[in-house]
């Protein structure tokens, strides 16, 4: 058994705090932190009310400033936790990371490290900062596993098991992330609405032709025609794990694609071109300076608050292209996850659940020793299958569209 401190109390935590509940036999005690102690005394609540936990133990709230190295250490200490689940905001990621290489612990985050003020790093954004603590995770024997979301997290672990068992040579990586679901309000981002148009309002970075190119948000469209979720059209996106199966599966190009409907290309052009995107400050003529986007923000609904009536469903994979035995192939290689099942069993909607679990499916991992890495990996640089088959005993299923149709295989 391996104890969890999870780090922040969002959409995704509540899915973590549910599925660790649920597994804590594997798991050990549990432990919630965030800056606002309140959101973790409400996912405590919210376990004990759907009777999460398999067995009986831990299973605690505490209040943390994560960018307080000294401060998280002495909860990893106090709290005896053998592996961090950062879920925080990605601001946190570099120095909990350091908390974790100082105490010895294993660390994973779903997102790479932003600092607040930079909109536009420079690629593979990996280098800039998490990488460079590669070598002391290695030298203390420390696993780290970056970006272990669903995107990125799982399609990465597509990529690699699409390298490793159903292609002798990838030329193609295109990731496709569809939300056909609606939460019935006239706009809302479906995550925190800074991070969200943080996304769009930088460059695009695509891995092609052994360099990176750059394009602008919205430029480069097409239309998909997708299992279960349909035709869909989806526009080339910059990523983070982009960033990293450009180094990792050699010789692919790799490009991201997101669904987005007319009406959010509307709202955002708008937002964006009369400049309330920005988080630059500006004065009022009643001479009080404000944020445009945490205006914006303020005003927009809490993602949080479209789990109840979020119905319909999301559509996440790898489109991936090549050859094996001397001929030309292409799989899709996806998970289908339901919104309204996703609230009724952890509270959360759909993009939550399907960041949330795969996580957990790795702290189980690591807990057992599978996927105890004693370095600092990104996904595909480990094994991919005991991963699907974990994720699959604990809510998210895997299939394969190819040659022979569509298919579970995990
Ligand atoms: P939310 O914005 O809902 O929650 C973020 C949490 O982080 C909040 O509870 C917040 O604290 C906490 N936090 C922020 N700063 C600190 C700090 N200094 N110390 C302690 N806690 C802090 O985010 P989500 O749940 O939607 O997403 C969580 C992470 O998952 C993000 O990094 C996001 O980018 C990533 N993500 C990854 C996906 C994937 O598939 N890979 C998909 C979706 C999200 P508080 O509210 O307590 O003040």
């Amino acid at each position: 058994k391996k104890n969890v401190l999870i780090i922040g109390a969002g959409g995704v935590a509540q899915v973590v705090a549910h599925k660790c509940a649920q597994n804590n036999d594997v798991l050990g005690d549990i432990h919630i932190a965030s800056r606002t102690k309140s959101k973790c005394d409400d996912m405590v609540a919210s376990v004990r009310e759907k009777k999460s936990m398999k067995v009986e133990g831990v299973l605690e709230a505490h209040a943390l400033d994560a960018l307080d190295i000294e401060a998280t250490k002495a909860l990893i200490t106090k709290t005896n936790s053998q592996i961090v689940i950062n879920v925080g905001s990605p601001f946190i990621n570099m120095s909990v990371l350091q908390a974790c290489i100082e105490t010895g612990v294993a660390y994973m985050d779903t997102a790479i490290h932003e600092e607040p003020n930079k909109i536009c790093e420079t690629p593979p954004w990996y280098a800039n900062y998490e990488w460079k603590r590669r070598e002391l995770c290695a030298e203390k024997g420390i696993t780290a596993i970056l970006g272990i979301g669903f995107d990125p997290g799982v399609v990465n672990a597509y990529a690699r098991l699409a390298q490793d068992e159903y292609f002798d040579k990838i030329t193609d990586i295109d990731i496709i992330d569809i939300n056909a679901g609606s939460h019935g309000r006239w706009f809302s981002t479906n995550f925190d609405p800074e991070i969200n148009f943080r996304e769009f309002t930088g460059r695009v970075y695509s891995w092609q032709k052994g360099e990176w190119q750059v394009n602008k948000m919205f430029e480069v469209g097409k239309e998909y025609d997708l299992p279960v979720v349909g035709k869909q059209k989806a526009y080339m996106t910059g990523h983070d794990e982009v960033h990293s199966l450009a180094r990792n599966i050699e010789g692919a190009d790799v490009r991201f694609w997101m669904g987005f409907g007319d009406h959010y290309i509307n709202v955002f052009t708008v937002l964006n071109n009369l400049g309330l995107l920005s988080e630059q400050p500006v004065k009022t003529a009643e001479g009080l300076e404000v944020i445009p986007l945490k205006v914006v923000k303020a005003v927009l609904p809490d993602p949080s608050s479209l789990a109840p009536d979020y119905t319909g469903k999301t559509c996440i994979g790898d489109l991936v292209k090549g050859s094996k035995d001397g001929k030309d192939r292409e799989v899709f290689i996806y998970n289908v996850a339901d919104h309204k099942d996703a609230y009724n069993e952890v509270g959360s909607q759909g993009i939550s659940y399907t960041a949330g679990v795969p996580p957990v499916a790795a702290a189980m991992l690591v807990a057992t020793g599978e996927w105890d890495a004693k370095t600092m990996v990104n996904v595909e640089e480990l094994d991919p299958r005991p991963f699907l088959a974990q994720m699959s005993k604990i809510g998210l299923t895997t299939w394969i569209r190819d040659e022979q149709g569509e298919r579970q295989i995990f």
